[in-house]
C-alpha cells in the first residue's frame, strides 16, 4: 500500500465494538489527511448484545450482525478481509495471512478476546468455546444438530459463572425445548449444569442481581455447581476439583478470557494474561503508535470487566485520539464511567438488569433490551445510508 506524504495511515485490526464505533464517528466527520484501513476476519461483525438473542431464535443472525462494507464506504476506509498473524513494529507493518504487509502510521487493535483453554487436559478436544465472538454462532449450532440428533437426551454443561456463559445456556435451553416440541418431543431428557471454580456466579455483579439469576436458574431445572474447578475434560464428562467426575454430553467453555496468543510475538508489552497494556490515552505503554481497545486492552493500573458495553465506550475517544494524533495534537486521556447499565437475558424475553447497585427483572426490561439493541444497530444501517441525517456526536472533538 502506498500513501501521499502528507496522509497518515491509520490502520485499524479488527472489527470489534470500539473500531466499529469509531469508524461511524470517521464517517459522520471524516479527517482530511486519515487515510483509513480495515483488517477484519469478517465483512460481518457480531454485536455481542444480541447473540443470546439470535441462539434463542428472537433474531435472525443477520439482525445481529454489522455489516462492515458500507460502514468503510461511509468512513472513507479501505476494507481488508484478512486476518492479522503479527506485528513488525519496527517498520510499522501489520502481517497478514493472505495480503501483503500493511504499513501504518498509527494502529489500533480491537480483536477481543478467545476463552482460556490452554492449560486443562481436554478442554480444546471436547468442548465448545464461547468465544471468541465470531465463531460462536456457528459452534452452538452444531451442538444444537447434535442434542437434536439425540432426540434431546443430553447433559449440557457450561464451565464458567460469567454472564456470557449463563446468557448462552438459559437461551439454549428454551430453543431447544421450542424444536423439541415441534419436533413432537418433550425436553425432560435434558439436563443443565452451571459448573464454576468460584463460590458465586456473576462475581461481578451486585449481590441483587446473583440472586435474581441464581432464582431463575432453580426455577428452570439448572443445576450450580460452585467452588467446582474442572480439573480434566473428557468426551462425556468432567473431572472437578481433581476428583469428581461430572457426567456432560455438550460442554460449553466460557471461563475467564484471553488475548490471541499471536501478540506475544509481537514485543508489545503485555499483562500476565497477554492483553496490550494500554496507557489511559488508549496507547501501548511500550508502543505510543499502538493503540488497543475493548477487550484485548489491559488498563494500566484499572481492570476493566471484559465486556461489550466497555468496549463501545473506548470508540469515541479512540477516534478522538487517532484524529488527534494526525493533526499532531496532544492526545487525552478515557475516564471509563464507573457503573454501566448490565441486561442479562435469559432466553425466554426476560432480563435481569443491573446499574449503580441496583438491580431489576422483568419482560419490561427485556422490551428495552430489544429496543436498545436494535437502535443501535439501526444506528450503523442508518448512517451508512444517510451519514447527512446524523447528528455530529460532541464526543469526537
Ligand atoms: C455469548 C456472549 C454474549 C455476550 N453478551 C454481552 C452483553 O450482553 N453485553 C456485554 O457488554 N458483553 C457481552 N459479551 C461480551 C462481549 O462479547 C465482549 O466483551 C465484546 O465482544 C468485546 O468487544 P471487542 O470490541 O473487544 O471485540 P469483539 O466484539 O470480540 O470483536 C473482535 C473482532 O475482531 C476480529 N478479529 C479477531 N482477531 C482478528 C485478527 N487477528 N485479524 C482480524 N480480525 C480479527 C473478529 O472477527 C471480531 O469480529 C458477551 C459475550 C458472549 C460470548
Amino acid at each position: 500500500m502506498t500513501s501521499s506524504p502528507a496522509e497518515h495511515n491509520v490502520v485499524l485490526v479488527g472489527a470489534g465494538h470500539a473500531h466499529l464505533a469509531a469508524l461511524r464517528l470517521f464517517g459522520i466527520n471524516r479527517e482530511p489527511r486519515m487515510r483509513l484501513t480495515l483488517i477484519t476476519r469478517h465483512a460481518l461483525a457480531p454485536y455481542s448484545g444480541m447473540l443470546p438473542g439470535v441462539i434463542a431464535q428472537h433474531y435472525s443472525a443477520a439482525e445481529a450482525h454489522i455489516d462492515t462494507e458500507p460502514l468503510c464506504r461511509l468512513a472513507g476506509a479501505e476494507l481488508c478481509i484478512d486476518e492479522a498473524i503479527g506485528l513488525d513494529l519496527a517498520n510499522r507493518r501489520v502481517v497478514c495471512r493472505h495480503a501483503a504487509p500493511i504499513a501504518y502510521d498509527s494502529l489500533s487493535l480491537d480483536i477481543g478476546s478467545t476463552a482460556g483453554l490452554q492449560d486443562i487436559a481436554g478442554v480444546a478436544a471436547h468442548t465448545v468455546p464461547v468465544k471468541p465472538i465470531d465463531q460462536v454462532l456457528l459452534r452452538i449450532e452444531a451442538a444444537r444438530g447434535r442434542i437434536l440428533a439425540a432426540k434431546g437426551s443430553a447433559r449440557i454443561g457450561v464451565v464458567g459463572g460469567g454472564p456470557g456463559g449463563i446468557e448462552v445456556m438459559l437461551a439454549l435451553q428454551h430453543r431447544l425445548a421450542e424444536d423439541l416440541a415441534a419436533a413432537g418431543l418433550d425436553c425432560t431428557g435434558l439436563a443443565f449444569v452451571v459448573i464454576t471454580a468460584g463460590p458465586d456466579l456473576l462475581p461481578e455483579l451486585p449481590v441483587g442481581a446473583r440472586r435474581r439469576i441464581a432464582r431463575i436458574l432453580k426455577d428452570r431445572n439448572i443445576e450450580v455447581r460452585l467452588n467446582s474447578r474442572v480439573t480434566e475434560v473428557m468426551a462425556g464428562a468432567v473431572i472437578v476439583n481433581g476428583c469428581e467426575e461430572i457426567d456432560v454430553d455438550e460442554i460449553f467453555w466460557s471461563t475467564h478470557a484471553e488475548a490471541a496468543p499471536w501478540l506475544r510475538k509481537t514485543g508489545l508489552a503485555l499483562d500476565a494474561r497477554g492483553f496490550v497494556r494500554v496507557t489511559e490515552s488508549l496507547q501501548s505503554v511500550s508502543h505510543h503508535d499502538v493503540f488497543a481497545v475493548g477487550d484485548i486492552a489491559a488498563f494500566a493500573g484499572r481492570d476493566l470487566p471484559k465486556s461489550g458495553v466497555y468496549a463501545l465506550r473506548c470508540g469515541p475517544p479512540l477516534a478522538r485520539n487517532l484524529r488527534r494524533r494526525v493533526q499532531g495534537r496532544p492526545l487525552q486521556p478515557f475516564k471509563p464511567q464507573r457503573h454501566v447499565l448490565y441486561l442479562i437475558s435469559t432466553g425466554d424475553r426476560y432480563v435481569v438488569g443491573t446499574r449503580n447497585g441496583l438491580t431489576f427483572e422483568g419482560r419490561w426490561a427485556w422490551r428495552l433490551k430489544d429496543w436498545l439493541d436494535r437502535s443501535f444497530i439501526e444506528s450503523f444501517r442508518s448512517a451508512a445510508m444517510d451519514p447527512a441525517g446524523l447528528p455530529k456526536p460532541e464526543t469526537n472533538s
